[in-house]
């Protein structure tokens, strides 16, 4: 053997990729475009399924019509080009051993040339054919031998298929991995205690990478695949039960007093009563407020649910207590409706209220500033704003609790916007920081998967149903060559008085030949108003509107100004003109599910007992689009939709999910594995509950990894 020059680097974790052996800087490139930049990286490059290999014997005894593997030297090589075809044609060779011969042939692959020559060693595995009494194999996976001699794999085993590039095949990867693991598998630390794995009958972390990367059956693959995805959401799940341990350690709120009696004054508010969904998350939610511990609290509700009288009673809790509230909304047509609507309601009482938004009060002048005064010396009650309460941080005098309308359209992780608004916002004498409550509202439903995992650390209260006198929508989805029929329709009922929204895709004309195709605000509003419409009014609205002008356009329709409102998704949200009744989306296929769910909220609005119609004009292309337009159709139920929408998309796409700043889950699937991710949040909260912060010496290593992957997106670092 010959004497090494340097001692070669010891193989940890952290090693660089070169350090391995068989891997050069050309090589570790390769796998750096598979982002596997350290041997750390390798480790978890998990295969992305099993391939049964069958046992390894002669030519002469492999059996057509099955997968067989071989090994010999190939005697013939040569590339035939198709006619005419330029890079097309097919490699042919033979592969020879003591027993027979078998053709070879892989098509199109002229890369080969380069790779396979006579005289050398190959292993090649694919399914077996007769072709003129010679055995054949067509597109055979293959690799080169460099030790002819090594023994031959008798035995039938699983192989592991990586994740791979045409330059770094999997089976390369394969052989990488085999290098490693015998180096950093001995020494790895397991951060799970090893009391919890023999309870759930888990392998050792080091022994599942073992059998994920070189399992012995399909089903040490899957125990392999368990534990290592029971890892991730366990590591999540305890991430969010420490932030909860954290907000309720090291957190305060007023407790805010609540009885009977303020509890029938606020109600007495109302214009109709709670139904029994409302009545009961507003018990929910003033036994929050009646508590020192800050409320964390999401309402999802479908569109027109009934959410705004919610967000009251919560606010006039805290102004029953001689406190303040604040509502946050995210346009200023929605703070203007919902402030429109509140003093409605609070007309006559001693509460007072104000707007403020950034056109709102204007910025010159005193008014702003004075208003801004009144807040935070308490002399306002209630504010009803958007953004600009947050980017002019506004303070309070004793803000107690934050009320965050849609809250998916600021991001998903500004829930506790207002933590830091008020004027005074010294610790307590506790030594606890004093932060207001917060709900936070949303009608874009989460499935039961997602509030386990990105709204894990919220307490989440679901209304169910709509308020009475409301009549269901009525769905319709056409082909393009139906939609003179559905605006001939559509004038009868803007003749009953009624209104519509019309949506397209696209703004104008322009740009490239697919998107000008589309049907634009611009072409279209004409269209409806020259052909279809005449005698009403048609407008246009669009996100390249100044807000103003926007907000202009629908109050109009609002007001019954304008009877046809030609628009892009600009109108997604919120906004609510009970007369409106007829939805039709043009190009419907484009749209994502949930976003066609709420676009449909727009109508059926009103308590007039007439039927809204939603009818979606679509020409799907692909099976996905099918899958959607279906779903549409097939339900007004939001939750359901968005079951659907999840496992049609995908949780990285899901509403926002992908700003969530969380790491991905890599092993563990959403939603398919809910049952592990069920048991990991019962282990997390046991584990919390005896130790907060993860402090006891048995769990050194897992607060440790915990504060790597979760620490920074998840705000762990100041959790003691
Ligand atoms: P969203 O949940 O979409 O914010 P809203 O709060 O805007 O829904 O409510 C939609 C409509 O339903 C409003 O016009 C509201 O006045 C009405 N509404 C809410 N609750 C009730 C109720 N309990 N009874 C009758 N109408 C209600
Ligand atoms: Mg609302």
């Amino acid at each position: 053997m010959p004497e090494a020059k340097d001692n070669p680097p010891a193989i940890r974790l952290a090693s660089k990729m070169t350090d391995l052996p068989g891997v050069g800087k050309a090589r570790a490139r390769l796998f750096a475009r598979l982002d596997i930049q350290s041997v750390s990286d390798l480790l978890r490059h998990l295969p992305m399924r099993y391939e049964q290999q069958a046992g390894e014997g002669g030519i002469g005894e492999l059996k057509t019509e099955s997968i067989g593997t071989a090994r010999g030297t190939v005697q013939n090589a040569r590339w035939v080009a198709s006619q005419g075809y330029g890079r097309k044609g097919r490699f042919e060779a033979t592969l020879v051993d003591d027993t027979g011969t078998l053709s070879l042939t892989w098509f199109n692959a002229g890369y080969l040339r380069e790779k396979i020559h006579p005289g050398i060693n190959l292993r090649v595995q694919g399914k077996v054919k007769l072709f003129n009494n010679y055995p054949q194999m067509v597109n055979p996976k293959w690799e080169p031998l460099d030790d002819p001699d090594a023994t031959p794999t008798k035995d039938e085993r699983l192989r592991p298929v990586y994740p791979a590039t045409e330059d770094l095949p999997s089976t390369v990867i394969e052989k990488t991995v085999a290098e490693a693991l015998p180096h950093v598998l001995p020494g790895l630390d397991d951060p799970l205690p090893a009391e919890l794995l023999k309870h759930h009958e888990m392998p050792a972390l080091a022994k599942a990478f073992e059998m994920a990367h070189q399992p012995e059956s399909r089903d040490d693959a899957g125990v392999a695949r368990r534990r290592l995805a029971f890892n991730e959401l366990l590591l999540l799940q305890l991430g969010i039960a420490m932030k909860r341990a954290y907000v309720h350690e090291r957190l305060a709120a007023p407790s805010l007093m609540f009885t009977p009696a303020i509890d029938k004054h606020i109600r007495a508010r109302f214009p109709f009563k709670l139904t029994e969904a409302q009545d009961k998350v507003v018990r929910a939610i003033a036994e929050d407020l009646t508590k020192p511990t800050p409320m964390n609290r999401l309402l999802q509700g479908d569109v027109g649910a009934g959410k705004t009288v919610i967000a009251l009673y919560a606010l006039l809790v805290a102004v029953a207590d001689r406190q303040q509230g604040v509502l946050l909304a995210p346009t200023e047509l929605l703070a203007e409706q919902h402030f429109a609507s509140i003093t409605r309601m609070l007309e006559g009482a001693n509460v007072s209220t104000a707007l403020l938004t950034s056109a709102q009060p204007p910025k010159t002048g005193g008014e702003r500033k004075l208003l801004l005064d009144r807040i935070s010396n308490g002399e306002v009650d209630i504010v009803v704003g958007t953004h600009a309460l947050l980017s002019d941080h506004v303070k309070f005098h004793n803000l107690a609790v934050a009320v965050i309308d849609e809250q998916h359209r600021f991001g998903v992780m500004q829930r506790a916007a207002f933590r830091d608004s008020n004027r005074h916002n010294e610790p307590g004498p506790d030594g606890k920081r004093h932060v207001p409550h917060h709900l936070v509202m949303t009608a874009t439903p989460i499935p039961r998967t997602l509030s386990l995992t990105l709204f894990g650390d919220l307490d989440i209260s679901t209304l169910l149903g709509l308020p009475p006198g409301r009549t269901p929508i009525t769905n319709r989805v056409v082909r393009p060559t139906q939609s003179d029929e559905v605006y001939r329709y559509l004038r009868t009922r803007l003749e009953r008085g009624e209104q519509a929204y019309v949506v397209v895709p696209a703004i104008d004309a322009v740009g490239n030949e697919s998107s000008k195709q589309l049907t634009n605000v611009r072409d279209h509003a004409k269209l409806l108003q020259d052909k279809f419409c005449r005698g009403f009014k048609v407008a246009t609205v669009h996100g390249q509107l100044k807000r103003e002008s926007r907000e202009k356009i629908m109050k109009k329709f609002r007001d019954g100004d304008i009877h046809v409102l030609v628009a892009t998704t600009v109108i997604e949200v919120g906004v609510d003109v009970p007369n409106a009744t007829v939805m039709i989306v043009e190009h419907a296929e484009r749209f994502g599910l949930a976003q066609l769910h709420q676009l449909r909220g727009r109508v059926g609005r009103g308590d007039h007992g007439r039927r809204s119609l939603c009818v979606f004009i679509s020409d799907p292309t692909t099976e996905e689009a099918n899958d959607r337009l279906d779903a549409i159709a097939a339900t007004n139920d939001g939750f359901v939709i968005a079951e659907r929408d999840l496992e049609i998309r995908g949780m990285g796409d899901f509403f926002g999910t992908r700003q969530s700043g969380l790491p991905p889950l890599r092993v563990a699937t959403i939603p398919g594995d809910m049952e592990l991710l069920q048991l990991a949040k019962r282990d997390a909260q046991a584990m919390v509950e005896k130790d907060p912060f993860l402090k006891a010496e048995d769990n050194k290593s897992l607060r440790k990894v915990l504060l790597q992957q979760y620490g920074e997106s998840m705000g762990l670092i100041d959790v003691g």
